[in-house]
């Protein structure tokens, strides 16, 4: 009989983290179709503003002309010229159109650049809290997580990334760092110092950066600087980015990687065995979408700015809620270690009573692995002022009420 073999990552892929925030979904639609709720929700980090009209009718106009085949694994040439004339444009990068992988989604991008060097026993390093795709990639391809934190430095500075911490967290098995730059869930904007330092350990440690610039255009008054602004980018960098937040396009499922050649040659050949290709309807849009107008994402960016700052005035206003200004990405994360410490609720139950009593989905930060998130709360701000307003109300009012009843 033959024996079955044993597969080493199995026990960890049983083990994987969801994403709390798909969870979150399927709980406040089951509070509304159940009980009529009228939910707010702060949870997923997704534009509420519908994907722009020119960019459907670039959609529609693919359908009409039947292009609804397979194309080529790294998407069409149309698109990454597009993308490359984006990115050379706003950073004179020099990237090339065979040194782009389109992919599905962001995530994608992000599974791909993992797998490319990191293996069983290898590791990666991740600020906390973090998006979960970095490290359960990792975790499901058997290397391990090493997390350093962000520190929380008050209300007036909010969060900061120590780099030198970053340098001290290396070993002999660290392959690759990962920086998501604006910051989910933080909002923290890492500068150009910073990202100095950071290219600097990754040129001496021979250490790969994945850099995941998703947010790059929600960044509210401050200059924003990405890792192709480095002349050797091409020895040290997994570069990803995407649609679904610049361009409202969460559902098209169209992101990308950006590696040098030989990297993309070879990730070309995993991609091909996993998805063959990405959406060609959505490589249309994706190509109108960079080539068109951008006064619709200026004009969402700037809504989003005024939602930022309303957003901000009003959780403030929460008793024992300390609020940073996030620089850029649409999320504010607040702390709210006081309101716990006296009710004695844990991070998850505080953000469980607030949907179950008033109908307000927020994240709790624990869901950010590793442990940076407890005491703290997360709030996508991708929703109306009026809405803005009367969800943190809501919470305002049941804080008030459990913080007078737990004297
Ligand atoms: N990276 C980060 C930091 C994100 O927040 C998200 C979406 N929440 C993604 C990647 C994934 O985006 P996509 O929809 O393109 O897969």
């Amino acid at each position: 009989m033959a024996t079955p073999t044993t597969n080493l990552l199995k026990p960890i892929i049983d083990e994987l983290l969801g994403e709390a925030a798909f969870l979150y979904i399927a709980k406040a639609r089951k509070l509304r179709e159940e009980k009529g709720v009228d939910v707010i929700s702060f949870g997923v980090g997704q534009p509420d503003i519908p994907t722009f009209d020119y960019i459907v009718e670039a959609a529609i106009e693919a359908l009409r002309d039947r292009f609804t085949g397979y194309t080529e694994t790294a998407g069409i040439p149309e698109l990454r010229r597009a993308i490359a004339d984006y990115l050379n444009e706003r950073y004179n990068a020099g990237v090339e159109e065979d040194e782009i992988i389109v992919t599905t989604g962001a995530k994608t991008a992000i599974f791909l650049a993992i797998a490319s060097y990191i293996g069983i026993g290898d590791e990666i390093i991740v600020p906390e809290p973090s998006y979960p795709a970095y490290p359960e990639v990792a975790r499901a391809l058997g290397g391990r997580p090493v997390y350093v934190k962000l520190s929380w430095k008050g209300q007036d500075k909010g969060f900061y990334l120590d780099i030198e911490k970053i340098e001290q967290a290396i070993t002999d098995r660290t392959k690759m760092i990962v920086i998501n730059n604006p910051h989910n869930p933080t909002g923290t904007l890492f500068d150009k110092n910073q990202l100095d330092e950071l290219m600097d350990i990754a040129r001496r440690k021979r250490i790969l950066v994945l850099s995941d610039e998703i947010y790059d255009n929600f960044v509210y008054g401050s200059k924003f600087h990405s890792v192709l602004e480095y002349p050797d980018w091409k020895d040290y960098v997994l570069y990803v980015n995407g649609f679904s937040k610049t361009y409202s396009m969460t559902g098209w499922r169209l992101g990308y990687l950006v590696v040098r050649r030989e990297i993309a040659e070879k990730l070309k050949r995993l991609a091909v065995n996993i998805y063959s290709c990405p959406p060609s309807i959505s490589q249309k849009a994706g190509a109108a979408a960079l080539r068109g107008p951008q006064t619709d994402r200026d004009r969402m960016i700037g809504e989003f700015e005024r939602r930022r700052d309303v957003i901000i005035e009003e959780l403030r206003k929460v008793p024992g809620f300390e609020v940073a200004i996030p620089k850029g990405a649409f999320y504010v994360f607040p702390r709210v270690a006081k309101v716990l410490e006296k009710t004695n609720m844990t991070t998850e139950q505080f953000a469980d009573h607030l949907l179950y009593s008033r109908g307000v989905v927020v994240l709790p930060g624990t869901v950010f692995p590793d442990k940076a998130g407890e005491g703290y709360l997360r709030l996508s701000y991708a929703v109306s002022v009026d809405r803005i307003k009367e969800g943190v109300a809501r919470i305002k009012e049941e804080v008030e009420e459990i913080l007078s009843k737990s004297k």
